[in-house]
């Protein structure tokens, strides 16, 4: 049966909109709301869609993520509820619980000043008795996923006899997701004269079937959108071997200074070893994907947001609702399955009329889709060089050339440490000398597996000047991330040292992955050019007399074997026992850093765990050795 929509279809194509608020005969209330939330313009999807429900009538709402879907639905919704009844008279169903959550803030700030109206999200995982005794004291507007307004259905404590208004949001997610059969029980549950509204950013038959079941010669509105065209998104992809995907990213990263990014992968398993990758590399990247539980998805949205994670690793559905602005680039690390996908996942970047990239690594089987997603955006998506280990060590020069100066020039105590450059001088050390190993240290620039060669695909190598040279792991963050790090924490230590770890006990353990990445040959030609001793196999002396700290009681001190010298400093020591540990960092007790080794005051229960984890990783470049001090 091909679906068919009886009534008229609207197709917007965005631009040529100078509507506003008023124009849609919005109330003041509604107004003062919008005004205040920034709201100069209606979108096109607003335009187009209030009216007809505002007429009462059923619509079809299709239009992209990041379109303003919620207040087309929502001011409406607001408008509707009559406060003077205390029962729900609008049913939002909303595929997940953030969405719902993310919903119900925005229809709370639409409804700022109706006044006496109550808004609640009702969602799975959070207390049923909470929102039992919220349901009760009455309220207008219900948002929820559709388990658990089933759940409520079922238990009575949620009555839609008097639902005037029920809306789909995201309704091609909830099919994907699975909840055709709660929601046709949901419709079926319903008052017949009711207003039924379905938004979604795909169309699809089984979104058709529900619209001809459930919906009265609804209106389509559909827009297509310009930025679908992208003229503000620059799309370019790279013919990546699958195996070095990460290290072209990180190149393209490092090339375009890229600062607040999503990355999109296809499996969610990919996503957890994008993420660890990234992160070995000094890089602070979290994933997102269906697994996880809300706090940590919430923990992971609010750290990307605030800036703290500047990488966000996540799958199509996980990333379903994120709303970020200033996303400077979008990557996909897999091309997806669906054009659609495609869509979505670059109109995540390029935001309110800023510039934004779109960078596509195309394996080798994977370009017939890339070509398909070409066909379908009508977008021609540029080819890239993939830039060479030579372009990024000459970036990096430039930068770290421009943080010595600027730190010279707005040092107030540059001459803090003089003592220690006296103590270099005395050991018949020149200042040259001194400079060049502080240079190389800060550069942090390191060989590892992938030579310029070994990036493309095989029909696609291009004359390299240096064949030899290779690119390695950031190991020292000072430049990168050092000095965005919003949080305010040490992030040029606690990251930058991440690099050295991969030659350690972590990759060993590991399947497959490990050792074809970083199998024994490879793990020499990474940390061959390392100078620093790293005392493998050698009792680092105890050197200092200073008598340690008190130890405080349930907590085990340990000795690293890294010190002073090795310019270590707390939050290297905190970063990393937290970081590899996986322990919050403000479990770890007193940190006392002698000359060459350090002792750290762990959580009793713990101590073993660190001290597993930790034996032969690194610090700050240094292979460590950690025991239970005595
Ligand atoms: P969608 O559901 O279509 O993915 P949202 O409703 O989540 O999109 O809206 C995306 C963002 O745009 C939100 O931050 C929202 O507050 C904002 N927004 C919505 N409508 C407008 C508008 N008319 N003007 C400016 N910003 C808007
Ligand atoms: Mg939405």
């Amino acid at each position: 049966m091909t679906p068919e929509i009886t009534e008229q279809e609207i197709i917007v194509v965005p631009g040529n909109h100078q509507r506003t608020f008023a124009d849609l005969n919005l109330p003041d209330e509604l107004l003062q709301a919008v005004t205040e939330m920034g709201f100069e313009h209606p979108s096109p999807i607003q335009a187009e869609a209030i009216p007809p429900i505002f007429q009462g009538r059923d619509v079809i709402g299709q239009a992209q993520t990041g379109t303003g879907k919620t207040a087309a639905f929502g001011i409406p919704a607001v408008n509707l509820v009559d406060v003077t009844e205390r029962h729900p008279q609008v049913l939002v169903l909303c595929p997940t619980r953030e969405l719902a959550v993310q919903v119900a803030e925005e229809v709370r700030k639409l409804s700022k000043f109706k006044r006496g109206i109550r808004i609640e999200a009702i969602y799975g995982g959070d207390s049923i008795e909470r929102q039992i005794k919220s349901l009760k004291a009455g309220v207008h507007i219900v948002i929820g996923t559709p388990g658990r307004v089933m759940d409520h259905m079922e238990r009575r404590t949620l009555k839609l006899d008097n639902v005037r208004m029920m809306i789909l949001d995201e309704a091609d997610e909830m099919l994907d997701m699975g909840f055709r059969e709660d929601i046709e029980s949901i419709l079926e549950d319903m008052p017949e004269d009711r207003q039924t509204i379905l938004f979604s950013a795909t169309m699809s038959k089984p979104i058709m079937t529900i619209t001809q079941r459930f919906q009265k010669d609804p209106v389509l509105v559909k827009v297509v959108r310009n930025e679908l065209t992208a003229q503000n998104i620059e799309q370019v992809f790279f013919e990546v071997k699958p195996k070095a995907k990460v290290e072209v990213m990180c190149r393209l990263i490092d090339m375009h200074n890229l600062n607040l990014l999503l990355v999109f992968c296809n499996q969610k398993k990919r996503v957890d070893e994008i993420v660890e990758d990234l992160q070995i590399r000094g890089y602070q990247a979290e994933g997102l994907h269906g697994d996880l539980r809300q706090a940590q998805r919430n923990n992971v949205m609010s750290k990307f947001r605030s800036g703290v994670t500047n990488i966000l690793v996540a799958t199509d559905v996980a990333a379903r609702g994120i709303d970020v602005d200033n996303v400077d680039a979008v990557i996909n690390f897999d091309i997806p399955l669906d054009e659609e996908y495609y869509v979505h996942r670059i109109g995540r970047t390029g935001r309110a009329g800023k510039s934004g990239k779109a960078f596509s690594l195309v394996g080798k089987d994977e370009k017939y889709r890339l070509r398909e997603i070409q066909n379908y955006t009508k977008v021609r998506i540029e080819k890239g060089v993939i830039p060479s280990f030579e372009d990024i060590v000459g970036l990096r020069k430039a930068r770290f050339i421009e943080q010595v100066k600027q730190t010279i020039e707005t040092s107030a105590d540059l001459n803090l440490y003089d003592d220690l450059l006296t103590a270099l001088h005395h050991s018949g050390f020149t200042t040259e000398q001194i400079v060049s190993a502080l240079v190389k240290r800060g550069m942090g620039i390191e060989k590892n597996e992938f030579s310029d060669q070994n990036l493309g695909h095989e029909d696609d190598r291009r004359e390299r000047r240096d064949g030899s040279s290779r690119f390695g792991d950031r190991r020292e963050g000072s430049g990168r991330f050092g000095d965005r790090d919003r949080g305010g924490r040490e992030s040029s230590g606690r990251f930058g040292d991440r690099g050295g770890r991969d030659g350690g006990s972590r990759f060993g353990e590991r399947g497959t992955r490990g050792e074809s990445r970083f199998g024994d040959r490879d793990r020499t030609s990474r940390f061959g050019s390392r100078d620093d001793s790293r005392g493998e196999g050698r009792r680092f002396e105890r050197d200092d007399n200073r008598a340690p700290r008190e130890q405080e009681a349930n907590m085990t001190r340990l000795f690293v074997s890294v010190g002073r010298r090795d310019f270590i400093r707390p939050g290297d020591i905190v970063g990393a026992i937290a970081g590899e540990a996986n322990i919050p960092g403000n479990s770890i007790g007193h940190i006392d850093i002698f000359d060459k080794h350090t002792y750290v005051d762990v959580p009793r229960e713990l101590a073993n765990r660190v001290v597993d984890v930790m034996e032969g990783n690194t610090i700050k470049g240094k292979r460590v050795q950690i025991e239970v001090a005595r």
